[in-house]
């Protein structure tokens, strides 16, 4: 029986998460459909009763509902749970199980396709939304020398030490107090999407340092060009990100992992500065 699958977002026209969903099921000889959905802001939870009454398996849940998906979900893996939101459901029966896969997208990329190992290293995570909080847990996981937490709005920052200290140490600060190297900076902000650069001092990337964007697809963002002109060695974006997180839920779903490599290849837009 073929499997029923969606993403559902708003807007949802710009989604890639069919394209990648139906080039994993075509290489895995998996039988399933995959559509996207346009959320509607005030009835999110009964579009996600009827896709399940008309069959469906299991959602994928991108902006703005990562947090309706999390209220509406019956029971939340730790992922889910730790980073307060989810992008990924399975539904089983009167059960609808709750995944977060950003984080460990993000962390895979880094680690596995980008050959960048977070361990030992000084890593600077900017941001305090729901990309970064699904970033703290894998990324501890990693064992980095210092994870350090930077936010516009800093009490944000200082309640996540809170949350994960069982994890992990995190430490929170304000821009204006950053301070040494790093050889990993993860801009986690949606700065990017309004043009902007979060307000980094100079000075802040070590040699041979890799400068990660979330946001994906737009080419050079301005943190991007920032970096570059900081001498940052290796600047990639969310690519990379978005398609291991798919790799994720497909895996959860559908019990096979399948390979990334081409399908990154085919949707990467290279990033000039
Ligand atoms: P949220 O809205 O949850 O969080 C936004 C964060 O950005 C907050 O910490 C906010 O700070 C900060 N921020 C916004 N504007 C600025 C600014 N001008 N300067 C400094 N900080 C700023 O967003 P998400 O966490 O959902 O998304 C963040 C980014 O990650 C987006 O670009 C999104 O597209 C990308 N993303 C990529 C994915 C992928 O698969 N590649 C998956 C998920 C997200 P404050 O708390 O002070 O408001």
């Amino acid at each position: 029986m073929t499997g029923q699958y969606a993403v559902i977002g708003r807007p949802i026209h710009h989604t890639k998460s069919p394209q990648i969903h139906l080039a994993f099921a075509k290489m895995t000889e998996q039988e399933i459909s995959y559509i996207a959905i346009e959320g509607k802001l005030d009835s999110f939870a009964s579009q996600l009763d009827e896709f399940r009454d008309k069959g469906g398996s299991g959602i994928n849940v991108t902006a703005p509902f990562k947090l309706d998906a999390y209220n509406y979900a019956t029971s939340l893996q730790r992922s889910a749970a730790l980073a307060g939101a989810t992008n990924c459901l399975k539904f089983d029966g009167n059960d609808a199980k709750a995944e977060n896969f950003d984080g460990i997208g993000l962390t895979h990329d880094i680690t596995v396709n980008l050959s960048i190992p977070l361990k030992g290293k000084r890593v600077l995570l900017l941001g305090a939304g729901g990309a970064a909080r699904g970033a703290l847990f894998p990324f501890l996981q990693e064992r980095p020398y210092e994870l350090v937490l930077v936010n516009r709005t800093f009490e944000k920052a200082m309640r996540l030490k809170e949350q994960f200290r069982d994890y992990g140490e995190i430490i929170p600060t304000r821009y204006e107090d950053l301070s040494g190297t790093f050889d990993i900076v993860v801009n986690a902000t949606s700065a990017s999407l309004q043009n902007l650069l979060p307000p980094l001092p100079p000075g802040i990337f070590r040699n041979g340092a890799l400068a990660y964007e979330l946001l994906y697809g737009k080419g050079a963002t301005p943190f991007l060009r920032y970096a570059k002109d900081q001498g940052a060695s290796f600047l990639a974006d969310g690519v990379g990100m978005l398609v291991e997180q798919a790799a994720e839920a497909f895996s959860w779903w559908r019990g096979i992992r399948p390979q990334t490599e081409a399908v990154i290849k085919a949707m990467t837009i290279p990033i000039e500065t």
